[in-house]
């Protein structure tokens, strides 16, 4: 971690917790870790318990986020929700090309790249995630994967558009298997991240970037794995899903 970067823990709880249950899980947490000023922290529940969050979201360091959106503003396209209608319920953040959209829902370099946008235009900051799955891991390709789906997501930004952007590194075979990267492993991608960055833009933009670490976070590794140089947060799916090893995380130490 670096100091001159706010560390964001962001909860990623996928298709899980009903309405109540997810109005109940942020009125304990938000009482259990009371109000934030050296860390933020952002809850990406579904789509249903959006609105109803936004009403007890309220305490200094949370925010909204969405699991996903469509690129379009709006139109014929069933089943979608558009980044304006995400931006209207109080979202700050949009989680786009998570490995599981990619892999069971065809979301390409190019999807992601239109979503990340979309999002971008209608006054949000997307989470952008990147990964290698393991054959690609084990064929050295890390790096290479990771820049192509980087490059795919912010080519042609601004600066200036760039600014709030974040990115997730979540190796894919580490995404709920309980395997995590090591710190070190994990190092080494956020700086090759961070140096992609510097070459797609500047070197205020690769100083800036928030990059953070998914897969297999919980509590008895997220202090390791924040202590290296370029890791600024996680992205956490199962262990947010609980709120006594939610709040465990939010209270990392470094
Ligand atoms: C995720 O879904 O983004 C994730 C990292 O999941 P988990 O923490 O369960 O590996």
């Amino acid at each position: 971690m670096n100091p001159d970067r706010r560390p964001l823990i962001a909860a990623n709880w996928k298709m899980h917790k009903t309405l109540s249950e997810a109005v109940a899980f942020v009125e304990s947490i938000q009482k259990e870790t009371g109000p934030l000023a050296d860390r933020e922290v952002v809850i990406a529940p579904a789509f249903t318990a959006l609105h109803a969050l936004r009403e007890i979201l309220r305490q200094k360091g949370y925010s909204l986020a969405a699991q996903n959106c469509h690129w379009e503003e709006k139109g014929a396209f069933t089943g979608e929700v558009s980044p304006a209608m995400l931006k209207d319920l109080g979202c700050a953040y949009v989680i786009v090309g998570h490995s599981e959209r990619r892999q069971l829902f065809g979301e390409t370099d190019e999807t992601v790249r239109l979503k990340t946008t979309a999002v971008i235009k209608a006054g949000m900051d997307p989470i952008v995630c990147v990964g290698e799955v393991l054959a690609e891991r084990e064929r050295g390709q890390t790096f290479e994967v990771v820049r192509r789906q980087l490059e795919g997501a912010l080519r042609g930004f601004s600066p200036a558009q760039m600014a709030g952007v974040v990115v997730a590194y979540e190796p894919v075979w580490a995404i709920g298997t309980g395997k995590t990267a090591t710190p070190a492993q994990a190092q080494e991608v956020h700086a090759c991240i961070r140096a992609a960055l510097a070459a797609l833009f500047d070197k205020t933009i690769e100083n800036k970037i928030r990059i953070l670490y998914g897969g297999s976070v919980k509590p008895s590794n997220i202090d390791a794995l924040l202590s290296e140089q370029d890791i600024d947060g996680a992205l956490v799916g199962g262990a947010s899903l609980e709120v006594g090893s939610f709040k465990s995380l939010v209270q990392f130490t470094i």
